[in-house]
């Protein structure tokens, strides 16, 4: 029995079997070959370069259709990689020079090649990486026996451990196959950890090298709650998670009853408590634990998931769909939000040094301006099928505010030229999620309608630490009086000008964190559906008073873990927070 110590991204408690997923830690074998055996390795080349030519035609057949041309251009480029002479002898005279498998020299010349097209100033070489390593892994996945796993088609209930997963692949596994989660990368704010989450599955991430301990069909032990993972367990701790898992399940429906009653504090402040959604199925889920709304749709998961850029119908129909499963209650669809880790396969964000930094979000969107304004006539046409509220990521500045909103009123010119309904207020805010945009709260509230605290970026880009990389995890702390003065900067501002501030970072659904919030004056809170019954069953339980009390003597503390720990043992006695 071995135990690990991650971070907890996701609650709950599983028991299973292990699924190792290992698409993305290819291992290479090493081996010295004779001179004989050099003309053996070039046919088993030439052989698993025949079958992935095969492959790729069997796709372009299979997708034979307008919209996919360019996929199939990219691919009959990776055709003519395959049969380029200047590649294969290459590859060739490596072998006979160092004697070693066709896998391994194969998998080195590529290395090499990216590397340099990598460092090119020319963005067409910059490009073709992503390419050579597609084609290049689709040779070696013939060399190697290695059939593609595919997510989707787990068919029997397993826990995944993988070193790293894609936001993509998260959303699209087979969910209800997938009891657990565990990673060696990861952090808690990591789109990854925030799917979990969404589709109330355990989660433990930032194992570092789990993955390198496990074969494949080990018992495991999930702890979700505190960010724990046993491998192959002894009967007796077995029976005691068995335990655990139970009175966590027991709990979680003790908390479902408060689903028809309001956010109230004991003397008497309503707060709306709202949920965060990737996908519009997620939309069941919302309602079955008591949100008063939608207060952040992640659009750009309808671009991540789809093999084209999905049109303007397809947006249409997406956020009509979440619209009218609202039921008239007020959903707010944030504009696009891709680059960083969200990588979209239609919108190509090139190669950057610094993605976190570079084009992402509104930047994209204010460049691309008719894919941005597909998607604001998008979604006025929905506003009028229900309560819709528009909001922009990672403003951050006045001058990013104002050109999008002016590109939403020639939007709106545009549709009353041609007859196309629209609602007639629909409330448009931004996102607050970098320091300047924060530090600038007293502008830019008189532009917008409302704001939203991403405390995801906030705290990343306010400390300078990467929420996805487990190496810096410890430095991730919601708690560091930087963040604390930022979110009181920007309510308090806000609050001058009249407007109301919700936040739909991650901090949002930390239980631990909801006296704290109150204390600083959030008006909304939105998150993952499954945390809403919690964060609602201690809002019910305390007084502004106490909360302002709580915040008063934490904002005149030093460091980042005294806070920390003055908040969690508070929370702890006066809630009884992490006792499962
Ligand atoms: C945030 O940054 O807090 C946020 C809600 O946006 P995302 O997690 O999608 O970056
Ligand atoms: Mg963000």
């Amino acid at each position: 029995m071995t135990e690990h110590k991650g971070i907890a991204a996701s609650p709950g408690i599983a028991i299973g079997k292990v699924h190792l997923y290992r698409d993305d830690v290819p291992r290479i074998p090493r081996y010295r070959i004779s001179e004989d055996q050099l003309e053996t390795e070039r046919q088993r080349l030439h052989a698993a370069i025949a079958r992935a030519g095969e492959d790729i035609k069997t796709i372009q057949t299979e997708n034979n259709n307008d919209s996919d041309v360019d996929e199939s251009k990219i691919l009959d480029s990776h055709l003519m990689m395959l049969k380029d002479p200047s590649f294969l002898s290459s590859i060739d005279d490596r072998m006979q020079q160092e004697q070693l498998n066709i896998e391994w020299i194969l998998a080195r010349t590529v290395r090499d090649m990216t590397n340099k097209l990598a460092d090119s100033d020319d963005e067409y070489l910059r490009e073709r990486v992503t390419d050579i390593h597609d084609m290049a892994k689709r040779v070696l996945d013939h060399l190697l026996k290695r059939s593609r796993p595919r997510l989707a088609d787990l068919s029997e209930e397993v826990v995944l451990v993988t070193h790293d997963l894609m936001p993509s692949d998260a959303v699209a596994m087979n969910k209800r196959m997938v009891q657990a989660i565990v990673m060696d990368a990861g952090g808690k704010t990591s789109h990854t950890a925030i799917i979990a989450r969404s589709f109330e599955i355990p989660a433990v991430l930032g194992l570092g090298r789990i993955t390198r301990t496990i074969s494949g069909g080990e018992s495991i032990i999930v702890d979700g709650n505190h960010g724990i993972v046993i491998v192959d367990p002894d009967d007796e701790t077995v029976q005691s998670y068995t335990r655990r898992q139970s009175e966590w399940q027991e709990h979680e429906v003790q908390l479902m009853r408060l689903n028809n009653l309001p956010a109230e504090t004991t003397d008497g402040k309503l707060i709306r408590l709202n949920g965060n959604i990737e996908i519009p199925e997620e939309v069941d889920g919302v309602m079955n634990h008591g949100a008063d709304g939608i207060g952040l749709y992640r659009s750009e998961f309808l671009f991540i998931n789809s093999t084209g850029l999905p049109s303007e119908n397809e947006q249409y129909n997406a956020y009509r769909r979440v619209l009218e499963s609202m039921g008239g209650r007020p959903v707010t669809i944030r504009t696009l939000d891709v680059g960083g880790d969200k990588v979209s396969p239609q919108i190509d964000t090139g190669r950057e040094k610094n993605p976190i930094l570079g084009w992402r979000a509104v930047r994209v969107c204010l460049a691309e301006r008719a894919l941005f304004k597909t998607q604001l006539r998008a979604l006025l046409r929905a506003s009028v099928h229900g309560k819709l509220q528009i909001m922009f990521p990672m403003i951050s500045g006045v001058q990013e505010q104002i050109l999008a909103l002016e590109i939403l009123e020639e939007v709106r010119d545009e549709m009353k030229a041609q007859g196309i309904p629209f609602a007639d207020s629909v409330p448009v805010g931004c996102m607050i999620e970098v320091p300047s945009a924060a530090l600038t709260t007293d502008t830019l509230a008189r532009k917008v309608d409302f704001f939203s605290i991403g405390t995801n970026d906030l705290i990343q880009y306010t400390i300078a630490v990467d929420r996805g990389n487990e190496k810096v995890a410890y430095l991730y702390e919601p708690f560091h009086p930087g963040v604390l003065r930022l979110i009181k900067i920007i309510i308090d501002n806000a609050h001058a000008e009249g407007i109301p501030v919700a936040m739909c970072g991650e901090m949002a659904g930390d239980a631990v964190a909801t006296v704290v919030l109150l204390g600083l004056g959030l008006d909304e809170f939105s998150m993952g559906a499954v945390g809403i019954p919690e964060v609602k069953r201690i809002i019910r339980s305390v007084s502004m008073a106490d909360a302002e009390e709580l915040l008063g003597s934490i904002m005149e503390m030093r460091s980042a873990s005294e806070i920390d720990d003055a908040v969690r043992t508070y929370m702890q006695k006066r809630f009884q927070l992490d006792t499962y």
